[in-house]
């Protein structure tokens, strides 16, 4: 008989399935607690559930960890776990500790159908849909482990006090698992994480934005990269399908209800592409007054590129990527550049690659881009 993987499941759906076994909604607040509070597997060692409600668990729920294949960790701290999905699928989870926080970044697929051109993930082509037992098991995982390393905690005695959405894959593209898993981390029996510090960041699924935004609205960051539609689409092939306009109303009725007044807007900073003077004030221009949606309140996090093997692109230099923070700042956005943590482990952005197997080959179906990219000072195309 199929056992049901209680990890699936939020604090309702939980009571639901308690009450199918003809037990109390109340037992479900403490089994998940004990599931999430307290890390523990073992439905013998739940010593306040009723014998009986114990039995019932062991004959028909189980807990699925994910195996961990490899830890790494970096010289900064920074800490990448590796795991495995099965069917030849890994995906990696990174922690980030800093004075104030701890920071889990997550996956929520095995590979990404989007494909962006700057993206390591994107180059691998996409397996499959994380479930929401698999993604909730990456923070299951990492607090516990943490805790009980004695890494610092907060009051509260967590560990993991923030979680941003930007492993490997689109998690708007994944709605379906996400929403689930995002109300176990916000769940004050689950993982107790405030709204504005579980982030979800998306290269732009514009439908997906306004039902986040109607059912579990947290802190967005959108992947912005290029501020006018046809650099856009050539680096965030989603673009032909959700174009810079779209994208902008849906960040603005997303505010409507979100947790922060703002949206976070990061831009990869690619070397003679998209770091320029003129993008710096399309970019000025898009999300200002006069923009396709009118002022959008935003900050903008530029993140060095980190190069990997096969993107042919390279990083802008530190002064390029200052003069365009500068420029950004003079026209009145608040802008900060990302530090690069972990890169001596390939833990920065955009270099999480896991192990995943191109079930729908979109590597191969992406590469023919309609417009060449050109190096801007040299018009030389760049290499694909
Ligand atoms: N799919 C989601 C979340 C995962 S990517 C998204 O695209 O938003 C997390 C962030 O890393 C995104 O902003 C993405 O654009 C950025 N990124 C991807 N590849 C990168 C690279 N090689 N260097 C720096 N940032 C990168
Ligand atoms: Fe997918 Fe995000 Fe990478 Fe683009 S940047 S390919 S959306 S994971």
């Amino acid at each position: 008989m199929d056992r049901t993987p209680l990890l699936d499941f939020d604090l309702e759906g939980l009571a639901a399935w308690c009450e199918s076994l003809g037990e109390k909604r109340f037992r479900a607040v403490q089994l998940f607690r004990w599931l999430h509070q307290r890390g523990e597997s073992d439905f013998e060692r739940m010593s306040d559930l009723a014998k009986s409600l114990r039995a019932k668990l062991v004959d028909h729920a189980e807990v699925r960890s994910l195996p961990v294949v490899s830890e790494q960790r970096a010289s900064d701290g920074t800490i990448k776990w590796l795991f495995d999905v099965g069917a030849g699928d890994a995906v990696e989870t990174v922690f980030i500790p800093e004075d104030d926080r701890g920071t889990l970044c997550i996956s929520s697929q095995a590979g990404c159908a989007v494909g962006c051109r700057f993206c390591s993930t994107g180059h691998q082509g996409f397996s499959r849909n994380l479930g929401t037992g698999e993604i909730v098991a990456q923070l299951r995982f990492a607090e516990h482990r943490l805790r009980a390393e004695g890494a610092r905690a907060d009051a509260s005695g967590r560990v993991v006090s923030n979680v941003v959405m930007m492993g490997m894959g689109e998690p708007l593209q994944n709605i379906h698992a996400l929403l689930p898993a995002l109300r176990v981390m916000l769940d004050d029996h689950g993982y107790g994480l405030s709204r504005r510090r579980l982030t979800v960041s998306t290269s732009g699924v514009v439908p997906m934005i306004d039902r986040l935004r109607d059912e579990v609205p947290v802190a967005l960051a959108v992947s912005l990269h290029a501020a006018n539609d046809a650099l856009r689409s050539e680096l965030v092939p989603l673009n032909r399908k959700h174009p810079l306009a779209d994208l902008m109303a849906a960040c603005k009725r997303y505010l409507e209800r979100a947790p922060r007044d703002f949206v976070t807007f990061e831009y990869c900073m690619l070397d003679g592409v998209n770091d320029g003077e003129r993008e710096a004030d399309e970019l000025l221009a898009l999300v200002g007054a006069r923009g396709p949606a009118g002022e959008v309140p935003c900050k903008i996090n530029l993140i060095p590129f980190n190069p990997f093997p096969a993107s042919g692109l390279e990083r802008s230099p530190n002064a390029r990527v200052q003069a365009f923070a500068e420029r950004l700042i003079a026209g009145g956005l608040v802008t900060t550049v990302r530090k690069t943590r972990g890169d001596d482990i390939d833990a920065a952005c955009g270099q999480l690659a896991g192990e995943v197997q191109d079930r729908t080959r979109v590597a191969t179906r992406l590469r023919p881009i309609a417009l060449p990219l050109r190096h801007r000072s040299s018009g030389e195309a760049l290499p694909r």
